[in-house]
């Protein structure tokens, strides 16, 4: 065609961090066909519900955001605007910011599924032009917890496993992750492997009897945000049974005295007290993690969104630490992400607390080392803010301008009241988006229409470390544009009114150019693959890092060297912290959150398939039956739920696979379902303090009829 689109070409799942490879093909009517991908190594042709129907998201321009537009005063309609007009005026409101207010009156608000270029280049304009780190992402609501349990303990933010791990595993541990809805080719394979080898002892931890537990040898029903105090017994018993692995610990670790001293309070009777999971159960788990001849666990936001996270993600670490499960076939903590370019943000450093490459805004060499890379005098010093203080400061007032890209704040973030309040008190708000549904719209002072998946280059990595490229397979609908050219395109409008030599450092041609460089900042560091280009991947197909030239590194730390201080891992003398959120007399029930099987995110994308809607129709309390009878509940009744925060209303229904005490909404409707808001008008933004990720995953509440 003249547009260039006619050509099935090879792609990636836009939606989990999965990250399965796709091909797509572009029809006459303006939509795309997909089908798995039997030749990428995520997913060899497999596909879930959502993925499969990816192309019915498509060729729905009503469904779009199709010209900027921009709204004189925060009672005046939005009118259109062509994009100089839209450019320049994102220009000047950054101008007038940084000369009247200083740098860090600006802020920029992210998302896990920006592609890396995407998020390299707003990183180089907040950083290297702007002059501030007030950068943070959805990730940091999602993978955080991660990231600095993975940093405390191995040294790096790096997953040591691979999905290959799920075939030689003997033991999988699955923590605080429903993989049968959230990761469900990766359970798919699980399922597979258990199949093959009946051996293969599967244990689930969770507040809720998920789908994932129906496959479960052993299933841990733990309170919510009381982890630590199971993973401290089971190394309890581990050590009492002598089932660790002295002469790695020896060998490979530090401050496992320290840790071991700690423990004796952990008896498999106190924890129980703690996570409510059965003594017995506790001894068994640890029994059969310490005794296969290789453990994988699996875990994500379960561990992750909690005010305790990092400790969780560190405890759990400990196990494989103590054991010698790491490194090896089927063994490692493998921290599953959510979105589908979580690592890709951290790789370029698309977080307030991360550089370019894996590196330190707090250390002076790290910054100089970037500063250098982009040709600028300096990087700022001043911390930044992560999502939840962004926030914070702009209801407060301290943010003028904030720019939010590809993400849905006014419904994805905890404490909504707090969140309405601040998009209300910005003065300029910018809102570079693909959907016409996000209710952050409704607080946009300026509106970027971007181009979505797929109709962008670019490329993404995956939970495995696992590079791959995305493909435009239809042009952008309307006078939409791809996220890293708006972005190249507002930096030289500023650089020519602060900075006029740095409008060269955003003159990139294409998606390629912005991979070059960004792969550039990664030479010597632990995720290198600076020999890595798109000619590379487009020969030889997706590649895990760190990359040789030649190929990537399946697993790490095969050779039991850490990249800390000492090259040795790290155990941390944890204790226990209870979650932030506590159940009282006021508010007696534990809420917890999370996805459904056909939905993903805050529904902009997937509430376009009828078919995905099928799965389940609208929102719903899900209770146990006993605290139903305890609270006079009917099936079907409306209720009330309510904490300090806030209130929703909707339909209350039975269900047996939670715990009593705890109830369960899902985390996708917002304000069109709800009358307002959706779940997170409840949600806690208790702050995990290594990790500063929000505890969205536990609120104390009442339950009433309505
Ligand atoms: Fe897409 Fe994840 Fe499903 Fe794979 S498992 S098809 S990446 S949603």
């Amino acid at each position: 065609t003249a547009t260039g689109f006619n050509n099935t070409v090879s792609s990636i799942c836009c939606y989990c961090g999965t990250g399965c490879g796709v091909r797509v093909t572009p029809q006459a009517n303006g939509t795309v066909t997909v089908s798995g991908d039997e030749q990428h190594p995520a997913n060899f042709g497999r596909l879930c519900s959502k993925g499969r129907t990816l192309g019915d998201t498509t060729g729905k321009a009503a469904a779009r955001l199709l010209r900027p537009t921009l709204r004189h005063g925060k009672h005046a309609l939005p009118q259109p605007a062509s994009w100089d007009d839209a450019l320049r005026t994102v220009g000047g409101k950054l101008a007038a910011a940084i000369r009247e207010h200083g740098p860090d009156s600006v802020a920029f608000y992210l998302s896990g599924q920006l592609l890396t270029e995407d998020y390299y280049l707003f990183n180089k304009l907040a950083r290297g032009l702007v002059g501030s780190n007030n950068i943070d992402t959805n990730s940091r609501l999602c993978m955080s917890s991660a990231v600095s349990g993975y940093k405390q303990t191995l040294g790096a933010d790096a997953p040591p496993a691979c999905y290959e791990d799920f075939d030689h595993a003997g033991c999988v541990f699955i923590a605080g992750a429903n993989m049968a809805y959230a990761h469900p080719v990766l359970f798919r394979r699980l399922e597979e492997a258990k199949a093959a080898n009946p051996a293969l002892k599967i244990i689930v931890v969770d507040p809720r009897r998920t789908d994932t537990a129906s496959i479960a040898d052993l299933y841990l029903p733990v309170l919510p945000g009381s982890d630590v105090a199971l993973f401290h017994a089971m190394l309890n018993v581990m050590i009492w049974e002598e089932l660790i692995d002295r002469d790695y610990i020896a060998q490979h670790t530090e401050g496992f005295a320290a840790l071991r001293a700690r423990l004796r309070e952990f008896t498999p009777r106190a924890a129980s007290e703690l996570c409510g999971v059965h003594e017995d159960d506790i001894v068994t788990a640890a029994r059969w993690f310490a005794g296969s001849p290789a453990t994988l666990s699996c875990y994500t936001m379960g561990l992750n969104q909690y005010s305790n996270g990092s400790d969780k993600n560190a405890a759990l670490i400990h196990l494989h630490l103590a054991t010698g499960h790491i490194g090896k076939p089927g063994a490692g903590p493998f921290s599953l992400t959510g979105q589908p370019n979580a690592m890709g943000g951290r790789e370029v450093g698309g977080l307030a607390t991360v550089l370019p490459g894996h590196r330190d805004p707090a250390d002076a060499a790290h910054r100089a080392e970037v500063a250098a890379l982009w040709q600028v005098p300096a990087l700022p010093t001043r911390p930044g803010l992560s999502a939840i203080e962004m926030f914070e400061a702009a209801a407060e007032g301290k943010i003028k301008v904030l720019w939010i890209a590809c993400t849905n704040p006014a419904h994805s973030l905890p404490d909504q009241a707090l969140v309405r309040k601040a998009l209300e008190r910005v003065e300029c708000v910018i809102v570079q988006e693909a959907f016409a549904s996000s209710e952050t719209l409704a607080y946009a002072d300026i509106v970027l229409p971007a181009a979505t998946w797929p109709e962008k280059d670019g490329s993404v990595t995956n939970s495995e470390r696992r590079i791959s490229r995305v493909r435009a397979a239809l042009p952008p609908p309307g006078l939409a544009r791809e996220d890293w050219r708006i972005v190249a395109d507002v930096a030289r409008w500023l650089a020519a009114d602060i900075a006029p030599e740095r409008g060269r450092l955003f003159e990139f041609v294409d998606a390629a150019t912005v991979f070059a460089e960004h792969a550039a900042t990664t030479a010597g560091r632990d995720l290198d693959y600076s020999r890595l280009s798109y000619a590379i991947l487009d020969a030889q197909g997706p590649q895990q890092w760190p990359f040789d030239g030649k190929v990537g590194r399946t697993r790490l730390y095969g050779d039991g060297v850490f990249p800390t201080a000492s090259g040795r891992a790290q155990f941390l003398d944890l204790g226990w912290r209870p979650p932030a959120d506590k159940v009282s007399a006021h508010f007696p029930i534990r809420l917890t959150t999370g996805r459904l099987r056909d939905h993903w995110h805050t529904m902009s994308r997937t509430a376009l398939v009828p078919g995905l809607t099928r799965h389940v129709e609208e929102p719903q309390l899900a209770m146990h039956p006993r605290d139903m009878q305890r609270h006079r509940l009917q099936a079907g009744e409306l209720v009330k739920v309510r904490n300090k925060r806030g209130a929703i209303y909707l339909p209350v229904q039975a269900d047996d696979s939670l715990r009593a005490g705890v109830a369960f909404v899902p985390m996708h409707w917002g304000a069109a379902a709800l009358g307002g808001q959706g779940v997170n008008a409840l949600t806690s933004r208790a702050l995990d303090p290594q990790s500063k990720q929000p505890e969205l995953k536990l609120a104390a509440v009442s339950v009433e009829p309505a």
